[in-house]
């Protein structure tokens, strides 16, 4: 039978992996090889995907997938296994070792002043960054998301001079499935780093070790750092470290990154053995006598014959020899084979496949975790299940409960929004609004009692105060709706609505995996563009960056409190949703549309690690907050205040340089008058309006700011409530700001970028010019 047959709570060993190219491989990395077991723990509340456990761990994918997958039933799998009552704990080194080296030769040290590059590299959620934080005292945001970190970024190791340590997306193996996984294996054959510190969950660590296994493949100098070793610990687990040392040919330090315990030894491991230069001592894993040898044979077989290629292309060579034998591509063309040579390795493969009887990846997938398994047996008590894991298993029940999914998801959603904008985003705001006030009144008076030019006096108090205090009063707002959108990403919510939700998002063509760029949408469209790299297909990062400027960013909120509260008082929370659901809606509208025509094609298989919930950091909550606090004010202090200023500056003169009565006849007016015409339809043709949406393309924010310097007084005798809908609709909808637009071209190139600017503008005013319709044939106006 296949897997998708199985019920919830049946088990079930792996007889075979069906489908082909990136994507099994992707199955083979991530565990599920013949003779695996596995357990069917749900599915999700609309029947698909599915949630299995499998090596300790939990994976989720769609029942097409899943059909792929044969089976046999079996009555249980080994899940949490007692700590064995006979079997003495080995002594523990503790965390860290207090800086004692293995006596490895310390002969061919590099020179004295020979800078020192490592990578960090992991797998995903295995707390990279919180040890990449620890180890050189930055401050990059921590998620418990599989794939936060999109980029590489570097940083110097504290308390060593000349050593510097790049921070890598992380990845479950060294085949080319995503193009996280082709960023983090290029930089390493490429880059060539002088040292790799590997990270390993040990909570989870068969999976972690087979990304271990091929990076010692790597024939670079290598430090494995167990990270989590506090809830291994904590729950009865424990591991031989010297033991471990000993099979796996590298040192093993045992780390709490999140404590920051083990991470001085890890440090001084590392620089220690990239300064002497020990390469690991321990890459044959295929063992001689593994089913005969048959792997191991056609392993060194295909060692030999490549010996000269890769070594011509700088390429490990026990590294290359087992992506040959998987049928890597990408490597393949590297080492430039000619075809009496591919004919000689096929041949060998071939061979290999018939006597063992498995094909060429799950061959060298089975052994390499036949190798983890005994690196286990030998050197790691399994903790109990931990308290971790069964508080996750509770939550689950709810958050993820067939009945309960969607409606919490809402109801969070909702709290979320009305906590911002009703509560405390809210009383804050008008904290800060106070204090600017009164700022700008006594400002405003010493002013005035100094006798100070009145242009002057003008640009300080009409310009300067009015304009970007009115954006800074928004900041309390923003910094509340990031801290929600953080709280529900670090704590492991998000993965989860992605599990949830897939189903629905295929219905737009996209995967569940979507979902997190879109809600970081709701923040800033910079980040969420940036985190579309996740996703291991190019149409679907297309097609999720084309919908992002749907979710309506923070920075828009300035424009709709203002004209509401102008407009609408009293009517906040209604109009506020109602823009967000309409947002969303003309989102769903655009998939639908583009997805059989510009986006053709199937989503991403949706296979992915659901992480334990985890309460985030206080520490790491108060770092993203104070950073947003950090951006915005920078923003509002410098772009804002610029554009301000120049607005200021082009509605108070002619083209002559004379001071204008009336700003009219200012050179501004002139400028945004030819736009005029295009905005005249919708109602909104006033040079003013049309002013402050161009300065929205430089920031969101800024539409207000410029607003405010413009109309001096009241805004409701100068504008109709329909117009201000229609100036609603159309800021919610049109081009995203300058720094978005920048983003998408360095994703997608100038081509989307510019599309981006004009098809955005187009649909907003479409869609302002359909709703102004709407409401002026109900009567609305
Ligand atoms: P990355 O995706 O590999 O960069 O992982 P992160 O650094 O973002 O961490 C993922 C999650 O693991 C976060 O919720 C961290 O707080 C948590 N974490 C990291 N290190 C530790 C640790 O040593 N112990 C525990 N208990 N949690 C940790
Ligand atoms: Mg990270």
């Amino acid at each position: 039978m296949t897997l998708d047959g199985l019920k919830t709570g049946a088990c079930g060993r792996v007889i075979k992996v069906g489908g082909e190219g990136a994507l099994r491989q992707h199955f083979l990395d991530m565990g599920v090889i013949p003779g695996a077991e596995l357990k069917v723990i749900k599915f999700a509340p609309m029947g698909d995907p599915m949630e299995l456990r499998i090596h300790g761990y939990e994976l989720t994918l769609r029942l097409a997938d899943a059909a792929k997958i044969e089976i046999t039933p079996i009555d249980s799998i080994a899940e949490t296994p007692q700590p064995e009552r006979g079997r003495k704990r080995p002594s523990h080194p503790g965390l860290g070792e207090e800086g004692k080296f293995h006596p490895k030769g310390s002969g061919d040290p590099l020179p004295e002043d020979t800078m020192l590059s490592f990578a960090l590299v992991g797998n995903q959620n295995s707390g990279k960054t919180t040890l990449f934080n620890q180890l050189t005292g930055s401050k990059q945001h921590v998620g418990n998301f599989p794939g936060v970190t999109v980029d590489k970024k570097e940083g110097a190791v504290r308390g060593f001079k000349d050593a510097v340590i790049t921070d890598l997306p992380g990845i479950y193996s060294m085949s080319p499935y995503s193009s996280e996984e082709i960023v983090s294996r290029n930089y390493v054959l490429d880059e060539k780093p002088t040292g790799i510190v590997n990270i390993v969950d040990v909570t989870n660590i068969e999976r972690n070790l087979y990304l271990t296994m091929q990076v010692l493949e790597m024939d670079i100098p290598t430090v494995v750092a167990l990270n989590m070793m506090d809830e291994l610990t904590g729950n009865g687990g424990a591991v031989d470290v010297n033991q471990m040392e000993a099979m796996l040919g590298v040192p093993v330090v045992p780390i709490s990154a999140a404590k920051n315990e083990g991470v001085d030894e890890l440090a001084a491991h590392a620089v220690h053995i990239a300064r002497y230069r020990e390469k690991p001592l321990e890459q044959d894993f295929c063992a001689k006598d593994d089913n005969g040898g048959i792997v191991h044979q056609c392993l060194h077989a295909v060692m030999h014959l490549i010996e000269d290629h890769a070594a011509r292309a700088g390429l490990p060579l026990r590294f290359a020899a087992s992506k040959v034998v998987e049928g890597d591509g990408l490597i393949i063309d590297r080492l430039g084979l000619d075809s009496n040579e591919k004919d000689a390795l096929e041949h060998i493969i071939v061979q290999m496949e018939k006597e063992r009887g498995l094909d060429r990846s799950a061959a060298i997938a089975d052994m390499r975790f036949s190798y983890i398994r005994k690196v286990c047996e030998k050197c790691v008590i399994k903790p109990r299940e931990s308290r971790e894991h069964i508080r996750s298993r509770r939550i689950d029940k709810i958050l993820t409960g067939k009945y309960t999914a969607l409606p919490v998801f809402i109801l969070i959603m909702a709290l979320v929004f009305v906590l911002t904008f009703n509560v405390i985003g809210l009383g804050l705001q008008k904290l800060l609004e106070l204090g600017i006030d009164s700022l700008s009144g006594a400002v405003d008076r010493a002013l005035t009692s100094g006798g100070v030019n009145p242009v002057l006096h003008g640009l300080i108090i009409d310009g300067i105060f009015e304009g970007v205090g009115s954006v800074l009063s928004f900041l309390p707002i923003i910094v509340t709706l990031f801290f929600f959108l953080s709280l529900l990403e670090d704590s492991g919510y998000i993965a989860r609505v992605a599990f949830f939700m897939d189903k629905l998002l295929r219905k737009l063509g996209l995967s569940g995996r979507s979902i997190v760029p879109m809600l970081i949408g709701f923040g800033c469209t910079v980040p969420a563009v940036m985190a579309t790299r996740t996703l291991p297909s190019g149409r679907d990062r297309k097609m999720t960056i084309f919908l992002t400027p749907f979710m309506s960013c923070s920075a828009k909120l300035p424009i709709y409190s203002f004209f509401v509260a102008s407009f609408f008082p009293g009517k906040g929370g209604l109009i506020m949703t109602g823009l967000y659901v309409f947002g969303i809606l003309m989102g769903i509208l655009a998939a639908l549309v583009t997805k059989k025509t510009v986006f053709r094609g199937e989503a991403v298989p949706f296979v992915m690690e659901l992480p334990n919930y985890r309460l985030p950091s206080p520490r790491s909550v108060v770092q993203l907050l104070w950073e947003k606090s950090k951006d915005f004010l920078q923003r509002a202090f410098s772009i804002i205040l610029i554009a301000t200023i120049v607005v200021w500056f082009l509605k108070s003169f002619d083209f002559h340089g004379n001071l204008v009565e009336d700003s009219h006849s200012s050179i501004l007016a002139m400028i945004s008058g030819v736009l005029v015409p295009v905005f005249r339809p919708l109602g909104l043709g006033d040079w003013r309006i049309c002013t402050s949406l161009i300065s929205g393309f430089i920031a969101k924010e800024s539409v207000v700011s410029v607003m405010q310097v413009l109309f001096a007084g009241d805004l409701t005798t100068m504008m109709s409530a329909l117009s201000a809908v229609t100036m609603l609709i159309f800021s919610l909808l049109y081009t995203p700001c300058i720094a978005s637009i920048a983003a998408i071209r360095r994703e997608l190139g100038a081509k989307w970028a510019v599309g981006t600017i004009i098809w955005q503008c187009a649909i907003a005013w479409t869609a302002a010019m359909l709703v102004r319709l709407v409401c002026m044939a109900f009567g609305l106006a």
